[in-house]
């Protein structure tokens, strides 16, 4: 494009040259980047100037082809407004997530403890076979007990056990204690024997 252009105006003569469109505003107005009332004045002369109109035919034929050619090779992802757009995101996500933690900031993030398996503790685990329980009768029974035992914590959507459990048949038997993890609302049980 910059060889045409510099060729055509070498070969301008006309005695108007200085009212000519500059290449730089041809250039705006392929990419749409002039207002309404600049992009008016400016076609009105193009409308009128063979000269001028060729630079801008050019220039949009050389826009068109770039348009064309580039988005093939780069991937929509790998463009800088992509990585732009991700990293603003990302960016909201670490200022909401910040926000989020002060305002749970009382209640620790991940809550561990060992209990003693008190009947209240067994009666939940007996309740099922089923190793993971979500929202129900089941969770929210779990959710007292351990508000009762002085856990820290809110709400469970979740508890997986890590195996079945099945009642001791002796009752002099060694002791049990369920070691509990709370993490994201999802609580994580496991029963140990007490050597
Ligand atoms: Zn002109």
């Amino acid at each position: 494009m910059g060889k045409w252009i510099s060729k055509s105006l070498e070969a301008s003569d006309s005695p108007d040259y200085v009212n000519h469109i500059a290449i730089e505003d041809i250039a705006r107005l392929a990419e749409g980047t002039v207002d309404n009332d600049e992009s008016e004045q400016l076609l009105h002369h193009i409308n009128c100037c063979q000269r001028c109109y060729e630079i801008l035919h050019h220039t949009l034929k050389d826009a068109s082809f770039a348009a064309s050619v580039q988005p093939a090779a780069d991937p929509w992802w790998k463009t800088k407004v992509a990585y732009a757009l991700a990293a603003s995101f990302l960016l909201i996500f670490i200022v909401s997530g910040q926000l989020a933690y002060k305002f749970w900031s009382h209640a620790p993030k991940v809550i561990s403890a060992t209990l003693n398996l008190d009947q209240n503790l067994k009666d939940i685990l007996l309740e099922n076979e089923a190793l993971r329980f979500g929202k129900g009768a089941r969770l929210n029974r779990l959710l007292a007990v351990l508000q009762q035992k002085g856990l820290p914590v809110k709400n469970l959507t979740l508890a997986v056990l890590s195996k079945p459990y099945y009642q001791k048949k002796s009752l002099f038997g060694p002791g049990e204690v369920l070691h509990i993890r709370i993490e994201n609302d999802v609580a994580y049980l496991e029963v140990e024997e007490q050597k």
